[in-house]
């Protein structure tokens, strides 16, 4: 994990970043989830995928070495603006089977990117000097002279010259319908690192660095090192109902057979190397509920269900967070930010204590009444590279970056 170790203390601050027309943005997705232990909500089909084939590594993973050298702490500044804060979902490595006109092509043209254009991203942001920083690094939490809990914006210590960037990544499960559909299917650990397995669409095994969001970022830091401060790397956004990293850790409720246990225990000593690693290597975790779940129409009594399911089967495995990431950015009671309603509380009373939506920019409002912070995200996705490039030249040019392998559904740039 990254640490603190250069932040300051600081004011707290309670202005409004940005107006908070900026938190109605929903994401839906195409698809249901399915299996016997089915969410309320989600995404994805679940029919396995069916192929065979032998590993055949394609790539030696080996970074060159880099002039960059990390930041050291005498050109460190402190910055108290806008934290940006940018989502992905996990990136397409084969377009032609996202983009093969079946019933997931546009929910996946609409909220993913591929490899290409996440490429061309990291890129951009680092040529316009972002710097990647902890999400866990930007808030604090202190005790008034009342001695009620409240979040704190540090007062980062960035190199002189960056803008720092928080980067998160939604449903980082590998869900069926994803290996179905172009994505990789997990994430292992070979030679030392780590690397995604999957097919190609010939059915071959690929291990590789250069087809998975997280295996890409990795290796682009270690090339640019000082795009990443203190190794910072991204949250993973975690539920539960097809398990966790493209390891299927979790309960069926329709088949509580030795047998099933055996395997989801198999492959929940799978997944603690990879969680290790992740962790060692400045990736870190947030809760994006077990089951995918709507917290703006789910009751209470369902959250609850969900979030203690969420503690046994993925927060059991990863740690403690303080990181909640509504799924499909649908605040809970009502999506009044000036309010705080119940399934709002109960989440705080779990130990979350930054709450993120999906916004038009990166919002953020400490919470006045209750140990809180709400956040939200800017969405890199077909979504905003087709309809809002004007709002995403800070950190790159859709024109630039666009794949041509994705449906001909039009751009609003191309007039
Ligand atoms: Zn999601």
């Amino acid at each position: 994990m990254t640490c603190l170790k250069r932040l300051l203390p600081a004011l707290i601050v309670l202005a409004l970043l940005a107006g908070i027309s900026g938190c109605g943005i929903k994401l839906q997705y195409q698809g249901e989830p399915g299996g016997a232990a089915s969410p309320s909500a989600g995404a994805g089909v679940s029919t396995p995928p069916s192929a065979d084939a032998s590993a055949s590594p394609e790539d030696d993973g080996g970074a060159s070495p880099s002039p960059s050298v990390p930041p050291s702490p005498e050109n460190l500044v402190p910055y108290n603006g806008v934290v940006e804060h940018l989502f992905f979902h996990p990136v397409v490595a084969y377009p032609e089977l996202a983009f093969d006109g079946d019933s997931q092509q546009k929910g996946i043209d609409e909220y993913m990117v591929t490899v290409s254009e996440y490429d061309k991203m990291l890129q951009s942001m680092y040529d316009k000097n972002y710097v990647i920083v902890d999400w866990n690094d930007v808030w604090s939490e202190q005790t008034d002279v009342a001695g009620n809990g409240r979040m704190v914006k540090n007062t980062l210590m960035i190199p002189a010259g960056k803008k720092p960037l928080i980067l998160s990544y939604d449903d980082v499960c590998y869900y069926d319908y994803m290996r179905q559909n172009g994505f990789t299917y997990k994430l292992v650990i070979k030679d030392g690192a780590l690397w995604s397995y999957g097919l190609d669409p010939k059915g071959s095994a690929v291990y590789s660095q250069d087809l998975d969001a997280i295996t890409i970022l990795d290796k682009f830091v270690k090339q640019h090192p000082d795009f990443s401060l203190n190794g910072a790397k991204g949250c993973l956004c975690l539920t539960g109902y097809q398990g966790i990293l493209g390891y299927r850790t979790m309960t069926d409720v329709n088949n509580k057979t030795p047998q099933a246990e055996a395997a989801r225990q198999k492959e929940i000593e799978a997944v603690k190397p990879i969680i290790a690693m992740l962790r060692a290597t400045g990736w870190y975790f947030g809760s994006h509920s077990w089951g995918h779940i709507n917290l703006s129409t789910v009751s209470l009594a369902a959250v609850q269900r969900d979030t203690e399911r969420w503690f046994d089967e993925v927060g059991s495995l990863i740690g403690p967070t303080k990181l909640m990431i509504y799924p499909f950015g649908a605040r809970p009671d009502g999506g009044d930010v000036t309010k705080t309603g119940p399934i709002f509380k109960y989440l705080q009373s779990k130990g979350f204590r930054v709450f993120a939506s999906v916004g038009i920019d990166a919002f953020s409002k400490i919470k006045p009444d209750i140990d809180a912070v709400i956040n939200d995200r800017m969405h890199a996705d077909g979504d905003t590279l087709r309809g809002q490039r004007d709002r995403y030249l800070k950190f790159y040019d859709a024109k630039l970056v666009f794949d041509t392998a994705r449906p001909n559904y039009g751009v609003s740039w191309d007039k």
